[in-house]
């Protein structure tokens, strides 16, 4: 697998102060697409579970840091899951599950589960063991920038953890509706605490404000 940026910290990619790794490698090829050079399956740097894989998982060690996000190019496809499920894996080894995990994938979470071509021994791993998928091909005529953590209006923001317990459901994450400038723009709002406050109040300063948890 391929990276081409690895954020750190990210704070526009879910909720909270985050770090994001964005893997190379997509074939949903949307139009539109605001990052076309990730298309390219070596595009930027490769990636090595001993290297870069470590390095993530020291950058969430700090209190203030929320979880991790896995966006691209595409995470799910086929090349990219064994080396994005030993990331996943590794992060609730080294981090005792102590943070969330969120996957932004174009193909939608019913495309991951029944269609062959997408399937690895790797899929249903990296299913089961994140918080939130944000799922659905960015759609140009769907584009709203009001919303937070999406593009386009056909995606969804999924609780993975309540879903994958009842997968004839897909239970949507109370993230799903959060739009910026609305009163509950906790991201706006934790944006202001980091200034004012500085890292070691963010955690607290994210619960307090936003209560209660996807996972
Ligand atoms: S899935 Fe994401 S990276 Fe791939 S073409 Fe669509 S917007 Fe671009």
């Amino acid at each position: 697998m391929y990276y081409g940026a690895i954020k750190n910290p990210d704070i526009a990619n879910g909720p909270g102060v985050r770090v994001s790794i964005f893997v190379s490698g997509c074939r949903n090829h949307c139009e539109d697409c605001f990052q076309p050079e990730t298309w390219d399956f070596h595009y930027g740097s490769r990636y090595s579970q001993k290297t870069t894989g470590r390095a993530i998982c020291a950058a969430l060690q700090p209190i203030h840091i929320q979880g991790l996000s896995i966006l691209g190019g595409e995470p799910m496809e086929p090349e990219n899951q064994k080396d994005v499920w030993e990331l996943i894996r590794d992060v609730i080894i080294t981090s005792n599950s102590g943070k969330d995990i969120w996957l932004y994938s174009g193909y939608t979470l019913e495309e991951l589960l029944k269609e062959k071509k997408l399937q690895t021994d790797y899929t249903r791993e990296i299913l089961n063991h994140i918080d939130v998928l944000v799922d659905g091909r960015f759609e140009k005529d769907k584009k709203d920038i009001t919303l937070t953590f999406r593009g386009s209006s056909n995606q969804r923001i999924i609780n993975m953890r309540q879903t994958m317990k009842e997968p004839s459901e897909i239970i949507l994450s109370k993230y799903h509706n959060l739009k910026h400038g609305g009163t509950e723009d906790c991201n706006l709002l934790m944006d202001k605490i980091t200034t004012l406050n500085g890292k070691a109040c963010e955690k607290i300063a994210w619960d307090q404000f936003c209560s209660g948890s996807d996972h």
